[in-house]
């Protein structure tokens, strides 16, 4: 939470699908409305941050089985987040929040670098502060990343939308007819029986450092400004 206010901090992870609306590129639809639920919940007193995923415009590890190095594109992964943090950018600038862009890959004429101090600074101010570019560094994922800048800007909780799924289930509930959705979970139980929803990586983070996560489903008018405003959605994993 912020020091001096108190007000409830938050990252939100935005998956490329998010953006793509489950096709290749930006699909405005989707992404005006994302930002309209964002700045919703940045009005009601909320501090966001979100990290921003690019599987609307490439995976590293897809490109690398079509035979390209898996760090170049990794990288090529990497900077379609930069587009989509463009697009999120607009939009939320169309809904009158300021707002600033920051990328783990330097492209000053876009976007600030990485300066977590000065992130802060943006969501004491009301600013919602965009993340991009990832960790900068190949072989990781933007899960981890949103775990990572959660804990990095002492966010209370990481809040993950997620496409098809609305929360954590005891099973496949594409598979499996009998799969529950769990209201709360531990990050050991969910570990212990294969629950893995985010990426390990993220995960382990989240569980060393006891950064409460919730898995909520990106479908639904209003799920990003309940998840935001802390209202009970999703899954609840905690430590
Ligand atoms: N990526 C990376 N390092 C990072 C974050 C992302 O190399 O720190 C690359 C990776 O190739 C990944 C792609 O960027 O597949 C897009 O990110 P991600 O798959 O996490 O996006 P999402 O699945 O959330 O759309």
């Amino acid at each position: 939470a912020d020091a001096v206010t108190g007000r409830r901090r938050v990252v939100l992870k935005l998956s490329g699908e998010v953006f793509g609306g489950g096709a290749v590129g930006v699909d405005p639809v989707v992404v005006q409305a994302a930002a309209k639920q964002i700045a919703t919940a940045v009005r009601r007193g909320s501090q966001v941050a979100v990290v921003v995923g690019g599987g609307n415009f490439f995976r590293g590890v897809e490109l690398q089985a079509s035979g390209m190095d898996r760090a170049r594109a990794d990288y090529m992964g990497m900077l379609g987040t930069v587009m989509n943090c463009l697009a999120l950018q607009d939009f939320l600038e169309k809904e009158g929040i300021d707002t600033r862009v920051q990328t783990a890959i330097h492209m000053a004429q876009v976007a600030e670098p990485y300066i977590p101090r000065r992130a802060i600074r943006h969501l004491e101010k009301g600013r919602v502060v965009i993340f991009g570019a990832g960790a900068g560094m190949p072989f990781f994922s933007t899960d981890t990343v949103a775990a990572q800048r959660a804990l990095e800007i002492h966010a209370d909780v990481v809040l993950m939308s997620k496409n098809g799924v609305d929360g954590v289930y005891t099973a496949d509930p594409r598979i499996d007819p009998t799969a529950r959705k769990l209201d709360t979970v531990t990050f050991a139980d969910a570990l212990r029986q294969g629950l893995r929803v985010a990426d390990a990586a993220a995960f382990s983070l989240c569980q060393e450092n006891k950064l409460p996560m919730v898995v909520f489903a990106a479908e639904g008018a209003d799920t990003i400004v309940r998840a935001v405003g802390g209202e009970k959605i999703g899954t609840l994993i905690t430590a």
